[in-house]
């Protein structure tokens, strides 16, 4: 359930009118609800703590999925904690007020500096990827005098996913350490005097909208803990990762989190281990659209019509990245019978389109759209390809919003370069 809704006609995000926003801040733009926010941190947690089974885990919201900090923030003060895939990613999070404490470190490819920052702020945990990492986080850790907490991500050997590039569990994917190699990994780690092994974690991938692959990998996990343990390890903690779908629409009903829950319970319950989940699409999807504005439709005679907008695939890169549907509304009624329409962006590249032959009422030149589900992987993954400046970002709170991330201006994205010293200024005077 979503805070989207028409009222009188017009599609509002919780109180306020999508076309006030527009009127106010231009387009395209980014707006996200608080209540959605909330609601689904709700649902997830409340689905969790039904089963007594699964302790009081740790729910570390995917901060990659939208790391604007006030939405960073709104989910913090409900007592989310975060997973982050980067420096940049941990120092979001505690900008949004999420303690170290509740900070897990994930990520293939964490460099030197990155791990020694993780370790100086004392997030609670570090996901360790492969051999290679785990020696570097060794040394990092020796040479400061740290003890930092550490688990296994190993790679269950479980395809799951929407799309192949955001599934993430097979062994040939790039991410988490082989099930056989796990055993040696964790023993070697456990004896060395600078790290603390707490346990393992897993993520198979993202947009899953069936249980079993999860229930396969809980299981897998399940087993290894046991296993660990059999051979006199250590194993209090169980990190589930994220990966829940949710529905763009024409796609099949994912799980909801209760019955994930249940799994969950039935799965890895008893195991007397502090669990971890890492859920980020299931929060943010539905909290976010994407509002653009119709800058013309072009009926090419007796072929396509086009309808070309103000938003493109640097605002939102998943239809080109992921083949992925977003449900396309106008923000005011529209009326008269469907046109199947190409719905394009002004970047020049083929793969600028959001969707082919989408029947859509008629629309015209003004009009605002709003793409639905794009709050999570949406403004994250924006660039200013073409010169294009970045969406800003609005979230909205019952009657009110705010523009929690502004629309840079031009002087802004020059203002970033420093024209090489041997460029004569004179070349340059034209430009600045
Ligand atoms: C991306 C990611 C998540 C979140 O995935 P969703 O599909 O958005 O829930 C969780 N954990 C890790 C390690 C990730 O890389």
């Amino acid at each position: 359930m979503n805070h989207f809704e028409l009222r009188e006609g017009q599609l509002c995000c919780e109180a306020v009118p999508l076309a006030r926003i527009a009127a106010d801040v231009g387009t395209p733009v980014y707006v996200y609800s608080t209540a959605t926010l909330e609601r689904h941190y709700r649902v997830f947690g409340q689905a969790l703590h039904a089963h007594p089974a699964l302790g009081e885990p740790l729910i570390a919201y995917a901060v990659k999925a939208n790391s604007n900090v006030s939405v960073l923030a709104t989910l913090g003060r409900l007592g989310a904690g975060a997973d982050t895939v980067s420096e940049g990613e941990i120092r979001r999070a505690m900008a949004a007020g999420i303690p170290p404490g509740r900070i897990v470190f994930s990520g293939v490819g964490k460099t030197a500096a990155e791990i020694a920052f993780a370790i100086d702020v004392g997030v609670a945990q570090i996901n360790v990827e492969s051999e290679p990492e785990l020696r570097l986080i060794d040394a990092v850790a020796a040479g400061r005098g740290a003890k930092p907490t550490l688990c296994i991500r190993v790679n269950p050997d479980v395809g799951a996913g929407g799309h192949a590039k955001i599934s993430t569990g097979r062994s040939a994917s790039k991410f988490g350490v082989p099930m056989t190699q796990a055993p040696a990994l964790y023993a070697w780690a456990a004896a060395r005097p600078h790290l603390r092994m707490a346990g393992l974690a897993c993520h198979i991938g993202s947009q899953i909208t069936g249980l079993e692959p999860l229930e396969e990998a809980f299981g897998r996990m399940r087993g290894l803990a046991l296993r660990l343990r059999a051979e006199g390890q250590v194993v209090e903690r169980l990190d589930l990762g994220g990966g829940l779908g949710v529905p763009y629409f024409n796609q099949p009903d994912p799980p909801d989190p209760a019955a994930f829950a249940a799994m969950a319970a039935r799965v890895v319950g008893g195991l007397a281990v502090e669990l971890a989940f890492e859920p980020g699409r299931v929060i943010a999807a539905n909290a976010g659209v994407l509002l653009a504005s119709v800058i013309h439709v072009n009926a090419r005679p007796g072929g396509v019509t086009f309808v070309v907008l103000d938003a493109a695939m640097n605002d939102l890169i998943r239809p080109a990245m992921y083949e992925a549907y977003h449900d396309i509304r106008p923000v005011a009624p529209r009326t008269g019978d469907a046109v199947a329409c190409d719905v394009v962006g002004p970047v020049c590249e083929s793969a600028d389109v959001f969707t082919q032959a989408r029947p859509l009422a008629p629309l015209h030149a003004g009009d605002l759209v709003a793409f639905m589900t794009a709050g999570a992987y949406g403004a994250v993954m924006s660039s200013e390809y073409n010169s294009r400046r970045l969406a800003p970002e609005v979230l909205v709170n019952g009657q009110d919003f705010a523009v929690v991330r502004g629309r840079p201006s031009y002087e802004d994205m020059l203002a970033r370069e420093t024209p090489a010293p041997w460029l004569a200024p004179a070349h340059l005077a034209a430009a600045t």
